[in-house]
């Protein structure tokens, strides 16, 4: 097992980033990370002198070996462990409701044996990765902004027990991964969740096929992460790629695919917040058995 510290990240994945450890596929990596503040919020009252160059930190690159243009990169989640406390920042200007609120405010959240405390509500933790992703085809984007390559998706499904696929655009892939949740809704309204440390193991393999998005699959099915500054295209393109895997999988007809994408197909939000939104279009496996 390698082991890649939390000092060792990113603030943009960039298609000229340096990797800061190298790996077999197959060999299991434990990627330590920060919380999406960069652990700069220990009580309430750290909002005020927040720098925002240490927002978002990714834990990588991780340079694949034999990991080449045009394959994909199969990424199984083995174990998410968090921190014993959270945080959760909401700030004016931000969010679905820019306006509602003024100036930012944070909120710190003990977390106990699998829960976490709000005041007197009790939640249960279900642990996720909001920042995961490669090196960009072209150019460089900031780890808050999700798009092909992956990155700040907010998917509340990037589990244990997941696997994600992502598009490799540059020899070596380059995998980093930070920003884990808690806990997060979709749509991750107030534009953070339970902000969290964490240790995330994982185990890669590489795959002779080329996807268009990222995809994360689950025992129910495949969700096709599409994320865009505009939600209605994105929800379109969603649409198009969940149309085009009917098609090509049962090989049947495009017109056909789209009909039965409106019968099972389920088009959902996974954030409405960051620069780009995320939405996924869910196929179910029960539809190819
Ligand atoms: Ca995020």
């Amino acid at each position: 097992m390698k082991l890649i510290k939390s000092d060792n990240c990113i603030y943009a994945f960039s298609q000229s980033m340096q990797p800061v450890e190298t790996a077999e596929p197959g060999e299991i990596l434990l990627f330590e990370t920060s919380d999406a503040l960069g652990g700069q919020i220990k009580d309430e009252n750290d909002t005020t002198n927040l720098d925002f160059s240490k927002v978002n930190p990714a834990t990588g690159p991780v340079f694949i070996k034999n990991a080449h243009v045009g394959q994909t990169l199969k990424v199984k989640i083995l174990d998410i462990e968090i921190s014993d406390r959270g945080v959760i920042v909401a700030e004016e200007g931000f969010g679905v409701l820019p306006d509602a609120i003024k100036g930012f405010k944070a909120k710190v959240l003990e977390i106990n044996n699998g829960f976490i405390c709000f005041d007197n509500i009790t939640l249960s933790i279900d642990p996720m990765i909001g920042v995961i992703g490669v090196a960009p085809e072209k150019g460089e984007f900031p780890t808050g902004t999700a798009s092909k390559h992956g990155g700040n998706m907010d998917t509340k499904y990037i589990k244990s027990g997941s696997t994600l696929y992502l598009p490799i655009f540059q020899e070596g892939a380059l995998l980093a991964l930070g920003d884990v949740h808690a806990l997060m809704a979709d749509g991750e309204v107030c534009v953070s969740a339970c902000e969290v440390g964490s240790k995330v193991t994982i185990k890669t393999e590489l795959i002779d096929r080329k996807i268009n998005w990222p995809v994360v699959e689950t025992d129910q099915g495949y969700f096709i992460l599409v994320s865009l500054p505009d939600i209605n295209e994105a929800f379109r393109e969603a649409t198009l790629q969940s149309v085009e895997l009917l098609s090509e999988q049962l090989r049947i007809p495009f017109e056909k695919a789209y009909m039965l994408a409106s019968l099972v197909v389920d088009i959902q939000i996974s954030q409405l917040v960051d620069p780009n939104k995320t939405v996924r279009a869910f196929v179910p496996k029960r539809i190819f058995w």
